[in-house]
């Protein structure tokens, strides 16, 4: 078997599975975006080998075969599915395709109707002479479930048509759907009867529709939104009747003058910039809309065009759903990496084949810890889901164990530093892996990244590569050894120049006025960021006195504001540390006073006792899991820094911190234009 035949095996596997358990069991066992890219990876390969082709492949066949339990019946008109377009390019080639269908002109504009992706479910409703006769689920596209009994209950579903002299038979189609509240509160009461949870507005219609119980659907709230006219050929209109519609557009119109509900957000567009715009703008507004969309459906206006252009097996050539861009997608994992950070917790992070995520290109995640990596039990070689959620960093969801290489071995964090080889350690209790070699070559990289940051030192021109080269070439071996550092020497280094290095001495000399908070949070002590720097630099008004508290009283710590047990220990552990002390008596020698200048006491004694903390006035919104911060530790800490933490989002709310998994809360605040922060964005707010 050649490798494309037994790939092409195994997405056809895994793609009918999830298409069954999705249209029929109304369970998605796969997200929707990961569920497209495997089968956009189907058509491809069977694009390139066309022998490939199996009669059983998803994409030789529309929706999933009709259920049990309903009759099954044959649509007057088949109910075929929509081209996808992931970008404006593949939209750019439908259309170039289609133009040459109709042999035109490249080029050359048609008009178009652009409606909403509704994200329900396609419903196809028969009337006979105005009445209605029999509700049918899309099913395979040829046959779909009988459901007339449930379709009337839906109040926008008229039972009746609004036309005066209906034509023998009509065929209507439209989506059926469950808006975003009602969804909620579905899954809400479910959740109480301890029942399982739809995966999201469109499965939830989908089980509704297919409920033996008619009440049960009424009750549940469902709503139509029209979109397909189908006609007797030689039907006309009675003579103060809407005429015979011949454009998509005007068959909207027709529809509604007949009693359905036709989407308002339509538009006319004379061509493929039109097109684009329409696109890009319900791209953000779908947001304020009251149910779910998954991106614009556009079709050729005019319907005897239509007809010319026809259909290809799954569906129309005229018409082409341009899909939004995925939060969501597979993807296949090239390496695990390791970052050794400044306290030299071990991350790793997974590096995977770059995919398109959000509007942005992606190729590497974060896994946090050595737990998650556990828990997410990756492989070499796995096919991956990764998600990016509104201004959230990207991050592994989980792995698909069905496409898995046979043999793979399984990922572990490495037992020794990858960038000094010393042996790694985990605490008990603790979640991060440690390098604990004071003199590892990252962790004094990051030491030294920390001393220079904005909040601590300010030293300009002193960047990540610059800093990689002092550390590398063994220039800098500890914080101290800046302060050595000559002219000459930096000038001979990659990409400085005479006036730059010359700029940098200066600057390094001036950091040694910068006030005693500053010294101290650029030490970077575990917990010590900048507002517990500050208060600690209050109390204690040298680098002497916050020793001898330490080890000594550390009650005399825990009494101030917002500085608790935590703190008090891990200042303890860094007294005890020789390195640390080592460090001390370097900066002392390079000139650091290490405590209070006349200059930071008067300027305290300035901003009064109660000045205003940094987050005071602040409102912030806390939503899923911060990768290291328990709710109640974030809670806690904006709340020591003046600001206050609300259980809902509103126009008012300053922030919204998100971590993983976050939900509504999350959208709410991409709806007002709340800004969304991560951990790391707050704590940089706590540290300003
Ligand atoms: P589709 O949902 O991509 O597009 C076709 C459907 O769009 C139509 O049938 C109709 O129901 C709907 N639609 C909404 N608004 C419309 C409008 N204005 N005009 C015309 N049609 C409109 O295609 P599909 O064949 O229904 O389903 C394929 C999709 O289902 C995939 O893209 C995938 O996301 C999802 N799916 C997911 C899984 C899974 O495991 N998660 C499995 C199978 C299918």
């Amino acid at each position: 078997m050649s490798s494309g035949q037994a790939r092409a095996e195994e997405l056809r596997r895994l793609l009918n599975r999830a298409a069954h358990a999705y249209y029929v069991l109304d369970a998605p066992e796969m997200e929707d975006a990961v569920y497209d890219r495997l089968y956009r990876e189907l058509l491809e390969l069977e694009t390139a080998q066309p022998e490939l082709i199996t009669s059983d492949s998803p994409t030789q066949r529309v929706g999933g075969a009709p259920a049990d339990g309903f009759q099954s019946v044959e649509h007057r008109i088949g109910l075929l599915s929509l081209d996808n377009a992931f970008s404006l390019e593949e939209l750019e080639a439908w259309y170039a395709r289609l133009l040459k269908v109709l042999d035109r002109e490249p080029g050359t504009p048609l008009a178009m109707v652009g409606e909403l992706k509704i994200d329900g479910n396609a419903l196809a409703l028969s009337y006979e002479h105005g009445l209605l006769v029999r509700a049918a689920t899309r099913g395979d596209g040829e046959r779909g479930e009988e459901i007339t009994a449930n379709v009337r209950t839906i109040r926008t579903v008229p039972k009746r048509l609004l036309i005066q002299h209906p034509p023998a038979w009509v065929e209507v189609r439209g989506e059926a759907l469950i808006p975003d509240a009602t969804f909620a509160a579905i899954n809400a009461e479910r959740e109480a009867r301890g029942e399982a949870l739809f995966a999201n507005p469109r499965n939830a219609c989908a089980g509704t529709l297919r409920q033996l119980d008619p009440r049960v659907v009424a009750a549940r709230g469902l709503d139509f939104f029209a979109y397909t006219l189908h006609l007797p050929e030689d039907w006309q209109p009675g003579p103060d009747e809407p005429p015979r519609p011949t454009t998509q557009a005007e068959a909207l119109e027709w529809l509604q003058a007949a009693g359905f509900k036709v989407n308002p957000n339509r538009q006319l567009l004379p061509d493929l910039a039109a097109v684009e715009a329409f696109f890009s703008r319900w791209d953000t507004g779908r947001r304020q809309l009251a149910y779910a969309t998954d991106g614009v459906v556009v079709k050729l206006n005019d319907l005897r065009l239509q007809d010319t252009a026809g259909f290809t097996q799954k569906a129309p050539r005229w018409a082409i759903a341009l899909k939004y861009a995925a939060e969501e997608a597979p993807s296949k994992l090239l390496r695990l990496a390791c970052q050794v950070g400044r306290t030299g917790a071990v991350t790793p992070v997974a590096e995977f084949e770059p995919v398109p995520l959000a509007g942005t290109s992606v190729s590497r995640a974060t896994l946090h810890n050595a737990d998650r990596l556990a828990e997410l039990d990756l492989h070499a070689g796995d096919t991956i889901v990764v998600r990016k959620a509104g201004e959230i960093i990207p991050e592994v969801v989980r792995v698909l164990p069905d496409l898995r290489p046979a043999g793979a071995t399984r990922l572990e964090l490495p037992r020794v530093c990858p960038e000094c080889g010393s042996g790694l350690v985990r605490e008990e209790g603790e979640a991060a892996t440690r390098c604990v070699n004071s003199s590892c070559p990252a962790i004094l990289r990051g030491a030294l990244r920390h001393w220079v940051s904005k909040g601590a030192l300010d030293v300009d021109g002193l960047g990540a590569k610059l800093i990689e080269q002092l550390v590398d070439k063994r220039h800098v071996k500890s914080i101290a050894d800046l302060y050595g550092l000559d002219a000459v020497l930096l000038a001979s280094l990659e990409r400085m120049g005479a006036k730059s290095a010359e700029n940098l001495v200066t600057a390094l000399a001036a950091s040694k006025a910068q006030p005693w908070h500053r010294q101290l949070y650029g030490l970077g002590i575990h917990h010590v960021g900048e507002v517990n720097a500050k208060a600690l630099a209050k109390a204690f008004a040298s680098i002497e006195a916050l020793e001898s508290a330490a080890r000594e009283t550390p009650e005399w710590i825990t009494g101030i504001h917002g500085i608790g047990m935590e703190i008090a220990q891990s200042l303890q552990q860094w007294f005890a540390t020789p390195a640390n002390q080592q460090l001390l008596e370097g900066l002392k020698k390079v000139g650091f006073s290490l405590a209070a200048s006349p200059e930071d006491l008067a300027a305290a004694d300035a901003a009064g006792a109660d000045a205003a903390p940094p987050l005071a006035g602040q409102t912030f919104v806390l939503t899923g899991t911060l990768p290291n911060l328990s709710r109640s530790q974030a809670q806690a800490l904006i709340e020591a820094a003046g600001g206050k933490v609300s259980g809902s989002v509103s126009k008012k709310t300053s922030y919204v911190v998100a971590g993983a998994e976050a939900g509504s809360k999350l959208s709410k605040a991409e709806a007002l234009g709340v800004a969304v922060l991560d951990e790391a964005g707050l704590q940089e707010l706590l540290e300003p």
